[in-house]
C-alpha cells in the first residue's frame, strides 16, 4: 500500500440537497434552473434522507403490533428515532420524544396537557403556531415584540413574577422566522427557573441552522418540524419532560394509546403511546431522524451561512427602496432568514415577477406572524404600495451558492427601477 492510499479522509462528505436547480419554466417560455430561496417554509430534502426512505421501503410495514420480520426491522427503525431525536436536540435520557404531524400539532399537544391553572407566558412576535394554541385553556399573558434581547429578558421576568401561583410556561422561539434573529434562549431559561416556570422552545427555524443543546440551556420542551430539516413533509415532534404528557387525557382517543379496553378503558401511562393513537408516519419519522443524522458539521453549515448572509444583507442595503425587517437590527444574530419590503410595490406583485420572470423562489406575506409583521412594518402603514402589511422572505441553507443570492439582488436592482 503506498503511503498515500493509507491516507483515509475523515472529513464528512458535503451534503447535498434534491432540486435546488431543477429547470423552472419563465412567462416568456424560456426555462431557467430553479433559485429556491424559500427554505423557511419547507427546505429541498436532503440526498442521505432519500437513501435512508430507499432502505426503509423494503422493510416497510405495521409498526408496534405485526410479528412480521418487517414488522420488527421497521418497529425499531420507529423507535431508534426517538434515540436520534434526543441526541440531536441534548434532551435528558428520561425526556419523552413525542411524534407529531408538525411543530403546530406538536405546540398544540403541548398547550392540551398543560395542567389546570397554568400561565402561558408568550411574545407578540411568535409564529402563530406558538402564540395561539395555549388560547385552549389557561391564563394567557402576551408580551409585545421587545425591543432588545435584554428587554425581552427583562419582560419575561417580570410577567412570571406577577403570575398567579400554580404552573408556569414561558414559551420562545429561539430563531424568528420573519427576521432570522435568534433569541436568547438561555437567559430567558434562567429568569424562567427563578420564578419555577418551565420553558418551551419552539425551534422549527433553530434546527436547520444551529446545533441545539436542551440539557445546556435547561428548557423543558422543544419542538420542530422534518420538512424545515431537510425532510419531506408530514413528521415533527415535541420533546421534553414526560409529567404533564403522562397526565394529560390521550391527544387523540384510538388504537395505540390504550392499555385495555373494556366496560373501561385503560389508556397507555408510556407519553409516547398515549399521544400517538393510530398508525404513525413511519417513513416521515426515518426522513426526521435521517436529517437530524446528517446535520453534524456545524463550523461548516454556520461559517458558509453566515457569509451568504453577509453577501444578502450588503446587496439589499446597497438597493434603493428595498429596507430590511429587523426587530434588533444587529442587537443579534441571526440564521439564514431575511425579509424585507420593496417601497412602492406590493410583496405579492413582486414575488410574481421573481417567479416568473427570473424562476426565483420566496415568499411574500404576513409570515404566519401577523401582530409581528404589523409591528416591524408600522401599525396601519403596509410598507407597501397598498398598505397591505406584507412583506417578502428570502431564506436559505444548504446547497444555495452566491449565484443564487446574485440572481435575487440582480432582480431585484431590475424591479425596483
Ligand atoms: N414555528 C415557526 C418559527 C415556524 O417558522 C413555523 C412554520 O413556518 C412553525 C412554527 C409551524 O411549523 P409547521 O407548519 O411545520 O407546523
Amino acid at each position: 500500500m503506498s503511503p498515500a492510499s493509507a491516507v483515509v479522509d475523515l472529513a464528512p462528505a458535503p451534503l447535498r440537497v434534491i432540486g435546488q436547480d431543477v429547470p423552472v419554466p419563465l412567462a416568456d417560455g424560456r426555462s431557467v434552473p430553479y433559485a429556491n430561496l424559500d427554505y423557511a417554509a419547507s427546505a429541498p430534502c436532503l440526498e442521505t434522507v432519500r437513501a435512508a426512505i430507499d432502505a426503509a421501503l423494503p422493510y416497510y410495514s405495521s409498526v408496534h403490533r405485526g410479528a412480521g420480520h418487517a414488522s420488527q426491522v421497521t418497529t425499531d427503525r420507529y423507535e431508534r428515532a426517538r434515540d436520534t431525536v434526543r441526541a440531536f436536540v441534548g434532551a435528558w435520557r428520561r425526556d419523552a420524544v413525542v411524534f407529531t404531524r408538525n411543530t403546530t400539532d406538536a405546540m398544540n399537544l403541548l398547550a392540551h396537557a398543560l395542567p389546570q391553572g397554568t400561565t402561558v407566558v408568550v411574545f407578540e412576535s411568535e409564529h402563530h403556531a406558538t402564540l395561539l394554541p395555549w388560547q385552549r385553556g389557561g391564563r394567557v399573558v402576551r408580551l409585545p415584540a421587545p425591543v432588545s434581547p435584554s428587554a425581552a429578558v427583562a419582560a419575561a421576568d417580570e410577567a412570571l413574577a406577577s403570575a398567579p401561583a400554580g404552573p408556569r410556561l414561558l414559551v420562545v422561539t429561539a430563531a424568528s422566522n420573519v427576521t432570522g434573529e435568534l433569541w436568547p434562549v438561555a437567559e430567558l431559561a434562567r429568569v424562567a427557573r427563578e420564578h419555577g416556570a418551565r420553558v418551551a422552545v419552539d425551534a422549527a427555524q433553530l434546527v436547520p441552522h444551529r446545533p441545539l443543546d436542551m440539557t445546556a440551556l435547561d428548557v423543558d420542551y422543544v419542538a420542530f418540524s422534518g420538512h424545515k430539516l431537510y425532510a419531506p413533509f408530514g413528521a415533527g415532534c415535541l420533546v421534553g419532560r414526560a409529567d404533564w404528557l403522562r397526565a394529560a387525557e390521550p391527544y387523540l382517543f384510538g388504537g395505540g394509546a390504550t392499555a385495555s379496553v373494556g366496560d373501561q378503558v385503560v389508556w397507555a401511562t408510556d407519553p409516547e403511546a398515549r399521544h400517538e393513537a393510530g398508525t404513525p408516519n413511519v417513513l416521515g419519522v426515518v426522513a426526521l431522524a435521517a436529517a437530524c443524522e446528517a446535520l453534524t458539521d456545524w463550523d461548516t453549515l454556520i461559517a458558509e451561512e453566515e457569509r451568504l448572509l453577509a453577501r444578502l444583507r450588503t446587496g439589499l442595503a446597497a438597493i434603493p427602496g428595498v429596507r430590511e425587517l429587523s426587530l434588533w437590527g444587529d442587537l443579534s444574530p441571526r440564521v439564514g432568514i431575511v425579509s424585507f419590503v420593496v417601497d412602492g410595490r406590493s410583496a405579492r406583485d413582486v414575488a410574481t415577477e421573481l417567479s416568473e420572470k427570473y424562476g426565483i423562489g420566496l415568499r411574500d406575506g404576513k409570515f404566519c406572524a401577523h401582530p409581528f409583521l404589523r409591528r416591524l412594518l408600522g401599525e396601519g402603514a403596509g410598507g407597501c404600495d397598498d398598505g397591505d402589511g406584507t412583506a417578502l422572505r428570502a431564506s436559505f441553507g444548504i446547497g444555495t451558492t452566491d449565484r443564487h443570492i446574485d440572481r435575487l439582488l440582480t432582480a431585484l436592482r431590475r424591479i425596483g427601477h
